[in-house]
């Protein structure tokens, strides 16, 4: 027997309230509690934690394709001129895998805030919302960082 609401153990209880949650229940009545235990599920914090570091992975691979591009050429490549595709090596490797990451902050943007919004319900913590404000705040660092980078020189060869 086991709490509705919570799966709190409520075998040998004097009164028939939950003390874990405050639910009532009625020991005649099956439709009142659970027999086998179902612990309410809750979003870990790491979830939307992780979503929000995403957008430093297509930034990592723009700065290590351009990092790979100049070490395969002995100087810096040149906008216009130093195609990644057509060089050789590990470059076009590193090339796809940025554009590829890239696309996916399509799905990451819908993603991170409905992964937000439900930590913020169905959270563990008490201060989630705090802490959402907080992954709010880093997932715009991090598409700054990434903007930036777009709007370097580097980002500049990278998208030609
Ligand atoms: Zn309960």
């Amino acid at each position: 027997m086991y709490c509705l609401k919570c799966g709190y153990n409520l075998f040998g209880l004097p009164r028939h309230v939950c003390p874990e949650c405050g639910n009532a229940f009625n020991p005649d009545d099956d439709s009142t509690y659970q027999v086998s235990i179902k612990r309410r599920k809750y979003i870990p914090f790491w979830m939307p934690c992780v979503l929000a570091f995403y957008p430093l992975l297509p930034s990592v691979l723009v700065y290590a394709t351009w990092l790979v591009a100049g070490y395969h050429l002995g100087r810096e490549p040149k906008a216009m001129a130093d195609d990644p595709n057509q060089l050789g090596g590990m470059v076009p490797i590193f090339y796809w895998a940025a554009v590829l990451s890239q696309i996916g902050l399509i799905i990451w943007a819908p993603l991170a805030l409905v992964s937000y919004a439900t930590y913020g319900l169905r959270g563990r913590e008490d201060n989630r919302w705090i802490r959402v404000l907080m992954l709010l705040l880093v997932a715009a660092v991090t598409i700054g960082v990434l903007l930036s980078l777009i709007w370097s020189r580097i980002g500049y060869w990278f998208l030609d």
